[in-house]
């Protein structure tokens, strides 16, 4: 191939002059419509393929040099990918945005218009997916080549929709408009077998008689970093049938059966499932797993042939993360690949295994982790059975050989002889196992994997999770960005350790006002969006308390709840007092068949109702709940937050990362101390944070000697009035039963503790409304916020992966 043609290529040029022409002519001969008749949505898709052209190129060149290097890769194996919207954030890594904005001018068209045409990649539930998107922008910037694998899923997760108050779940479409960033990649095309039986020659022969096979097709994106100087890709793969069409049946009539094996094949695509901890139509999604981790497997072996001969040295070309134990079955997978296709001894082939996969738990929940019957696995996987037998067999000889007073049940992958632990075979079968918070990972030592930990004290490592400060700055936040850059330059953006030169204006008057004027005008922006979407007023000079995440009791929007309902019962006591107004603002989404989950959202809009529309309140306490949480949401509400609510019960966060985005948008946290909430306190201080409850030693105590939730609220007359108003119908006058049974769970079992630190909460709230009142010392706290998590970039977490777990050099 002739490398030197390409040099050329990006001669497009960025000029407004050149995105201008280039717009016409993609309009025209791409989309197919002239001018006059093009839409918002035309002219989105004509500038996004100009931009992409610009992407492309420097992508191009990205792998031609990994390739000719033959350097180390990084494979980041993922079930979810939350990217969210993909135009904005590579018109800001290419900086083109003034030649953009001004090209557009001469069309009377204002970028933001067409940036809001394109949908939301919803790829993914929450922070776990969020974090793989932080992750590959990051090892973009950082020029190491990496791939992200995941799965095409055709919807992805659900639209939430408010009906009454009640949480509507609609299929998401985003690929309906059409999505420029994706190329199909015909030829990269693998099978993938599931069922049957394996049959074996006698000549170390095996073969795998599969009763389904699929094919796995790739769409990659391009994943642009800081400048271009390097994008890496995300390919995700499609399921597609292996036959077309039942020939013999279509003829005979028989329409809807001819297409049977189609449907069933594409429909191991086709949804997310909107729930990360329990593994729900368990059989379709273990295939989702089998089906991405072997397509990714294999397609990076091809990869690795290419450029290499000796399978053997894999590990010192490929480093693979398994993002959670979704992906997992990586470790069967590598070892039939090696053994089966690729002829190497069940020994070697597992020294090759543990020295290539690694593997990021994000819960200790021992529920959590995932577990297969054996019958199931059995049906789907019978060849990875037999190996992982095989794994189970020999490493628990190696265990019993040392001799160590280890519990030989806690670190089997067979589990009771019924069952398949995904979190001890990924362990054992890993080089690195990290937890993504300080305090994560040593519980991760103390509980879930304690006993592995004592057999394998330098496997398990930390790597603090973290955002990336293009997206969750320089792009969220155009006033903040802009007065950064004027007041300290622009090394933030690619290191934002840098951020901490901020500090130094945190008293001066002027950053202070134009810092104050950034967040307000930030505020007015959101209110708009509230009332568009709410048609609900709010003051934008109001204190925005903020808690956006997935709605789950451990996560404790309850508590929340149960202190707003306890603000308006005092403002109604005492409307005369000096209240600091306050807007309360929601956003979320429940698993659908979480049914607590949906009650609290139903709550939270009861209340809204009825306080929003209290005369006696009024502008002092308003209640909004935003449908559809995704990161264009996040986007807008987060530069906007004066106060972050991080009020997990401790011990059960891993980490968080809105925590971290809120934060470095100038917000302070209101938060217990649990999984990265602990680190954010250390590096902004304890009188830059609001700390308050339990923590997890307490918690831990609290499981072992009992709790008697009664007795707490029957103690405290606040939370009393509060319960009583819920289970009297206060807020839900049509239905005053309708909140009976959330509040028997805090009476008779309140697992997740939230009467236990409601007092500190409502106490800690307290303080906040104090502390905003003296609206100069505001400022310089929540400016020494951003200036002090910097630390917080997942620039950072993927050097510390670089170095402490892949072994690849990062710029
Ligand atoms: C960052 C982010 C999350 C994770 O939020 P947590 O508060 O850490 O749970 C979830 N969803 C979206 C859309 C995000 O951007």
């Amino acid at each position: 191939m002739d490398t030197n043609a390409m040099k050329n290529w990006d001669d497009r040029g960025t000029t407004a002059e050149a995105i201008r022409a280039g717009m016409i002519d993609k309009l025209v001969y791409s989309v197919g419509k002239d001018p006059e008749h093009a839409t918002l949505q035309d002219w989105s898709t004509a500038l996004g393929l100009v931009v992409r052209d610009h992407v492309v190129d420097h992508w191009f060149r990205a792998s031609h040099r990994s390739h000719e290097e033959k350097k180390k890769r990084v494979y980041y194996l993922s079930m979810e990918f939350l990217i969210g919207r993909l135009f904005n954030d590579a018109i800001a890594n290419l900086q083109i945005e003034p030649a953009v904005q001004e090209a557009l001018s001469t069309y009377g068209l204002e970028l933001r218009d067409l940036l809001d045409q394109e949908s939301d990649a919803a790829l993914g539930n929450g922070g776990l997916g969020r974090l793989a998107a932080c992750f590959l922008d990051s090892m973009s910037r950082l020029e190491i080549p990496a791939f992200g694998y995941g799965i095409r899923y055709e919807h992805g997760l659900f639209r939430q929709r408010f009906h009454d108050g009640w949480q509507i779940e609609e299929a998401e479409d985003w690929l309906v408009s059409g999505h420029v960033w994706e190329f199909e990649r015909l030829e990269a095309r693998y099978t993938i077998k599931f069922g049957g039986h394996i049959s074996f020659d006698g000549q170390g022969n095996t073969k795998w008689h599969a009763e389904e096979t699929v094919f796995a097709m790739a769409y990659d994106t391009p994943i642009t970093g800081w400048q271009g100087k390097h994008v890496n890709t995300l390919r995700l793969w499609s399921s597609r049938p292996t036959e077309i069409l039942d020939l013999r049946r279509f003829n005979s009539g028989d329409y809807l059966n001819a297409a049977e094996k189609m449907i069933r094949a594409e429909t191991i695509s086709r949804v997310l499932y909107p729930d990360d901890t329990t593994p729900e139509g368990k059989e379709l999604r273990l295939k989702q797993e089998y089906f991405f981790t072997s397509a990714s497997l294999q397609d990076l072996i091809r990869r690795y042939l290419t450029e290499h001969d000796d399978i053997r040295h894999l590990p010192d070309f490929v480093s693979i993360q398994m993002n959670d134990t979704h992906p997992a079955i990586a470790v069967a997978e590598l070892m039939r690949l090696l053994t089966d296709e690729h002829r190497l001894s069940f020994v070697d082939a597992f020294d090759i295994v543990q020295k290539t996969l690694s593997y990021t738990n994000h819960t200790l929940l021992p529920e959590a982790l995932e577990r297969w019957h054996v019958g199931l696995f059995r049906k789907v996987l019978p060849r990875h059975m037999q190996i992982i037998e095989w794994i189970d067999f020999h490493h628990l000889a190696e265990v019993q050989s040392r001799n160590l007073a280890v519990s030989l049940e806690d670190v089997r992958i067979i589990g009771h002889g019924s069952e398949v632990r995904m979190g001890n075979l990924a362990f054992i079968g890993s080089k690195k196992v990290n937890g993504v918070s300080a305090l994560h990972t040593e519980l991760m030592k103390q509980t879930v994997f304690a006993e592995f930990h004592r057999l394998y004290p330098d496997r398990i490592v930390n790597e603090t999770n973290g955002i990336t400060p293009r997206r969750w700055l320089y792009e969220c936040n155009p006033p903040l960005r802009k007065l950064l850059m004027e007041t300290i330059g622009t090394d933030w953006i690619a290191n934002l350790e840098k951020i901490d030169a901020a500090a130094a204006f945190a008293t001066d008057a002027s950053f202070k006002e134009k810092f104050a004027a950034a967040k307000h005008a930030n505020k007015i922006r959101l209110a708009g969006v509230i009332e568009k979407k709410l048609g609900l007023r709010v003051d934008p000079t109001a204190l925005f308390d903020v808690q956006i995440k997935r709605i789950h009791e451990y996560k404790r929007q309850f508590l929340n709840i149960l202190e707003t309902i306890a603000l308006y019962q005092a403002i109604r006591r005492s409307p005369a007092n000096d209240w600091t107004p306050r807007v309360k603002i929601f956003g979320g989404k429940a698993a659908p068949g979480y049914h607590v989950a949906k009650q609290i959202i139903k709550l939270a809009n009861d209340v809204a109702k009825i306080v929003n529309s209290d005369p006696v309140v009024g502008d002092r306490l308003k209640v909004a709940f935003l449908p559809n949480y995704n990161v264009s949401l996040a986007e807008v509400i987060i530069p906007a937050a004066d106060l972050s609510e991080q009020i997990s019960t401790a011990g059960m966060e891993a980490s968080g990362t809105g925590n971290m985005k809120l934060a470095l948008n100038g917000a302070l946290t209101i938060g217990t101390l649990d999984g990265a909430n602990v680190e954010i306190g250390e590096r902004v201080g304890p009188e830059n944070i609001y700390i308050f409850g339990l923590t997890s030693e307490d918690v831990a105590e609290i499981r072992v000697k009992g709790y008697d939730s009664r007795a707490t609220i029957e103690g405290d007359p606040v939370l009393s009035d509060v319960l009583r108003a819920i289970a009297e119908g206060d807020f839900s006058p049509d239905d005053p039963s309708r909140y009976h049974d959330l509040t028997d769970i805090l009476y008779n079992s309140d697992y997740f503790l939230v009467t236990a630190d409601f007092q500190s909460y409502f106490q800690r709230q307290r303080d906040v409304d104090h502390g905003f009142r003296d609206t100069s010392r505001w400022t310089e706290r929540a400016i020494l916020n951003t200036a002090n998590v910097g630390w917080f970039s997942s620039d950072r977490t993927i050097r510390g992966y670089a170095a402490d777990i892949w072994n690849v050099p990062s710029v």
